[in-house]
């Protein structure tokens, strides 16, 4: 015991030296403190409520070391210190997409998958898939992905019948944009098995029309069914299509992507690129649950941040329902325009049950995707459950700051249970911009109070993350920020004002915050990360004009010019 104690004697002294030095390095001559890198001539949006807007910053090994005037910066700049003269442009904490997918973005960026984003009309969509068949030799897979029937007229899936007109010698399998329904064609569900009495598999559906037979459209876990049989990508592709998608993401200005989905594979990829320096973008990874894949997660505790901060892996993922499009989302009452359905729920919630519990008592975060109103209210449950079951002192984390992942249509009544448990919504704003066409035909009226309702969550205090989705949206953060300032379509329409509840758009200041300081908190990083103070990363984006001031139109138009990451510029526009 003796040696313990001595132990410790000595190092409580040496850390009072630590801090005795650091004392003294804060105090020694400023002209010591020569900048790597000096921003000036700007307008500086800090994210800092106690100096908002500044002029310039200077950088040193990778941390902010000034933030305030012009004139204050010029002592910070020695012979070898970088000096970017902004003229007048606009710097901001680097953006964070606090719900992307970086494998989806990836595939979409390299077009391993034909890209059917944009198509306006099922003939578009057919002509497309028509020229990705003539590619191809008879027997091979034609996959794609990105298709949204709820701009076509009329809304309605795509069928086998339409593509085996246009495909009759390939197996075709085309993913809608939202990831959770796929159209296969009659050689693709032959391939598979599918039939008209083929059992729904748990969390899935196979659409059958009025014979009894396959329509082509799998909801969910069925995708399941054709996806074991498409054919895998290569490791090299894997490789390119995640250096494409993150160069993407810088190019955008987003310094941080928080990943929402994972497996190990996943992440051993991703730390064989840090490692080699080719990743350069913030990754905040998931892995998948419940599970083997979390079970491990849950084993090895909370990982430190990896590659200088630039990677971190501390979260299980589970999915609890659909999406609204596919009518996968689970709601409490039957969808309004197809009254024998009220979605899917897609987790196997005993299982969930108890590895929330491990994951409190482990320090693990949990985000959950839950869209509609009833997979957010058993997502609500389950945590609320697990909380009671092991009390603060029992936990390695004692505030987890778990999260549902979109919490989309929420009923009211339990918009006020994520401030009473602590939980951060998740949220996207261009979900609501790409939905309103459709939402009031699927829920009615009623029940978009409570939908998409980011300022309800705000004045409960509740923590709103800003994410985009990616692939499933664009992924711009111009798109994000004109969508939760403007809740309008890029065109400018609203839908019926009356039902579209503007009372929820936000604040410029709110939507900088849910880009930026709410992603950090949500990855447990706002001590370093999340806005434009004196320690912290030095991670800016920097724009070209001024989303604080111009008018809300202009917004998508704005150009991200420059993206810094840890004082180093990866992206600078030509
Ligand atoms: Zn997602």
């Amino acid at each position: 015991m003796r040696t313990r104690n001595a132990v410790a004697v000595l190092v409580s002294r040496l850390s009072s030296l630590v801090s005795l030095i650091s004392l003294i390095s804060l105090a020694a001559p400023v002209s010591a403190q020569s900048a790597d890198l000096v921003l000036r001539h700007a307008t500086v949006y800090t994210v800092d409520a106690a100096h908002p807007t500044a002029r310039a910053v200077a950088v040193k090994d990778g941390k902010i070391i000034y933030v305030g005037a012009d004139a204050g910066v010029t002592k910070y700049i020695g012979p070898a210190t970088r000096t970017l003269d902004l003229a007048g442009r606009f710097v901001f904490p680097g953006f964070a997409d606090a719900h992307a997918h970086i494998p989806g973005i990836g595939a979409r960026e390299i077009a391993m998958l034909l890209n059917l984003e944009g198509t306006r009309s099922k003939d578009e969509f057919l002509v497309r898939v028509a020229a990705a068949v003539r590619q191809k030799k008879p027997g091979e897979w034609v996959t794609g992905r990105g298709w949204i029937e709820t701009f076509w007229v009329p809304q309605a899936f795509p069928t086998r019948e339409d593509l085996d007109k246009i495909a009759p010698n390939n197996p075709v399998w085309l993913t809608r944009a939202d990831g959770h329904a796929s159209v296969a064609n009659s050689a693709a569900l032959r391939l598979a098995d599918i039939v008209g009495t083929t059992p729904n598999p748990a969390g899935g559906n196979i659409n059958l029309d009025r014979d009894g037979q396959p329509t082509g459209m799998l909801i969910d876990h069925a995708q399941g069914l054709v996806d074991r049989l498409v054919p895998r990508p290569t490791e090299a592709q894997l490789d390119s299509a995640l250096m494409l998608a993150a160069q993407r993401e810088l190019s955008l200005g987003w310094t941080q992507v928080q990943d929402a989905h994972g497996t190990w594979d996943e992440v051993e990829r991703m730390r064989r690129l840090f490692r080699s320096g080719q990743l350069r973008l913030r990754l905040y990874k998931a892995i998948d649950g419940p599970g083997a894949q979390a079970d491990l997660l849950i084993a090895q505790g909370p990982g430190a941040a990896e590659f200088n901060d630039r990677f971190q892996v501390r979260t299980i993922k589970f999915v609890m329902d659909g999406a609204l499009g596919s009518r996968g989302a689970a709601l409490l009452d039957p969808y309004r325009d197809d009254p024998r359905t009220r979605g899917l729920i897609t987790t196997d919630t005993t299982a969930m049950k108890e590895m929330l519990i491990r994951a409190l008592r482990a320090g693990i975060q949990v985000e959950t995707h839950a869209i509609g109103d009833r997979a957010n209210r058993i997502t609500l449950d389950l945590y609320a459950a697990a909380m009671k079951a092991v009390p603060p002192a029992e936990r390695k984390v004692k505030r987890p700051r778990w999260r549902i992942e979109h919490s989309q249509i929420v009923n009211p009544a339990d918009i006020p249970r994520f401030k009473q448990l602590g939980i951060i919504a998740s949220m996207q704003p261009s979900h609501a911009i790409g939905d309103l066409f459709f939402a009031a035909s699927r829920l009615g009226t009623a029940r978009l109070t409570g939908a998409y309702a980011w300022q309800s969550f705000f004045k409960l205090g509740v923590p709103v993350a800003g994410g985009t989705d990616a692939p499933v949206e664009r992924g711009e953060p111009m798109i994000e920020f004109y969508a939760a300032v403007a809740r309008k379509s890029l065109d400018g329409r609203s839908g019926p004002a009356t039902e579209w509840h503007p009372e929820e758009k936000v604040t410029r200041e709110q939507a900088l915050k849910m880009f930026t300081w709410f992603p950090a908190f949500a990855a447990f990083e706002e001590d370093r990360h999340g806005s434009i103070v004196v320690g912290k990363a030095a991670d800016f984006t920097v724009l070209d004009q001024d989303i604080m001031k111009i008018p809300e139109t202009q917004i998508p138009k704005t150009k991200n010019v420059m993206t810094i990451v840890g004082g180093e510029i990866v992206y600078h526009k030509k």
